[in-house]
């Protein structure tokens, strides 16, 4: 049978009402949605996945258990809480758009996918998303997830990205009046648990009478995706600073870019190439120090290109005074923003030190 006959929302429902994961931030089968919760977790779950937004989402609500207790957070308040999650403009749009829901709308948020999309931080993924789920609106919500089971379901062959609008037009025939919001969480669910990237579980799969992809024996290479170019490394050189004290220099990035507002280490710039030379990060130091190298070298990979750190270290004399940045006692280090690549510093530092 194919997908355009089958009855896939009520196959999909069916199974979800048995199947359904129980995730921190969903209601209970029945209850009504809150939409802080619904949202707070779409905005985590963006290119994070369930189990490293799971802990962040519990800290999160237990602090902050209502939109308008974020909005009252200063936002380096939400940058610690955020830490180590990633993608850190998103922590500045959710402060944002908290104070946004609690200043501008009394503390509810926008009912419609288009009101939703006028908050900041919103884009169209989660307008849909928190439409459906919080507020049961028929709105077709399409993430790697659905992609990948639409395009096995219909079979579509072209290569992401460009296919994207046509899975999105081919999900939108499918989504139904009828529990929109329930669906549109069932498809997730059959996304990261069933149709999963290899090996999709098609003997457990609902939808798999109406499969065209399972029919055809192609389920496993699709979506099919353009290859994407190797990521470039960028190096650079970290400096770890102590003071008698014990405590160490740290700064704040600046609030546009790359961990925008978020605390760091302070280091080089990061440049394509070869590490920069001796001379030139001895030039570029914080401080005229007995500056010495580390063993090692601290990796981390952003969604755009691989970073690789040296780490050098040196003491600074009692009167020396931090020019741009400021000292945090090492006991202290868990209460900044440090985002994980600079954890991984840290611990280099630690480690060596
Ligand atoms: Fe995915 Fe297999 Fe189900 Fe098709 S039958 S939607 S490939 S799990």
């Amino acid at each position: 049978m194919k997908p355009e006959t089958f009855p896939v929302a009520d196959r999909l429902l069916a199974w979800y009402d048995r199947h359904r994961r129980d995730l921190p931030w969903r209601s209970a089968p029945g209850e009504p949605a809150d939409p802080y919760r619904v949202w707070l977790s779409e905005i985590m779950l963006q290119q994070t996945t369930v189990p490293a937004a799971a802990p962040y989402f519990c800290a999160f609500t237990e602090r902050w258990p209502r939109v308008e207790d974020l909005a009252a957070a200063s936002l380096d308040e939400v940058l610690v809480a955020w830490a180590g999650l990633g993608y850190y403009a998103r922590a500045r749009n959710l402060h944002k758009c908290a104070r946004a829901v609690a200043e501008a709308h009394g503390g509810r948020f926008p009912d419609t996918e288009s009101g939703l999309l006028d908050l900041p931080g919103v884009g169209a993924y989660t307008a849909a998303a928190v439409a459906a789920i919080a507020f049961d609106r028929p709105a077709t919500v399409v993430d790697g997830n659905v992609e990948r089971v639409v395009a096995r379901l219909f079979a579509v062959e072209e290569p992401l990205p460009a296919v994207k609008p046509k899975l999105r037009a081919l999900a939108a025939t499918l989504t139904p009046r009828r529990r929109p919001g329930d669906y549109a969480q069932a498809m997730m669910d059959l996304g990261s648990g069933v149709c999963t990237p290899r090996r999709p579980k098609c003997m457990l799969c609902p939808l798999a009478e109406a499969c065209a992809a399972r029919a055809a024996g192609v389920a496993d290479a699709l979506p099919r995706k353009v290859a994407k170019a190797d990521k470039p490394t960028r190096r650079g050189v970290a400096y770890w600073l102590t003071n008698p004290e014990g405590a160490v220099l740290l700064r704040r990035r600046a609030e546009d870019g790359l961990l925008g507002g978020m605390t760091e280490v302070p280091s080089t710039a990061w440049a394509e190439g070869a590490p920069p030379p001796e001379s030139r990060w001895r030039g570029a130091a914080p401080a005229a120090a007995a500056w010495r190298p580390l063993p090692g070298i601290v990796r981390h990979t952003f969604s755009h290109f691989h970073l690789e750190l040296g780490v050098v270290v040196a003491r600074a004399g009692a009167d020396w005074a931090a020019a741009d940045g400021f000292w945090v006692p090492l006991d202290r280090l868990g209460d900044q923003a440090l985002p994980s690549v600079m954890r991984k510093v840290v611990r280099h530092a630690l480690a060596h030190v």
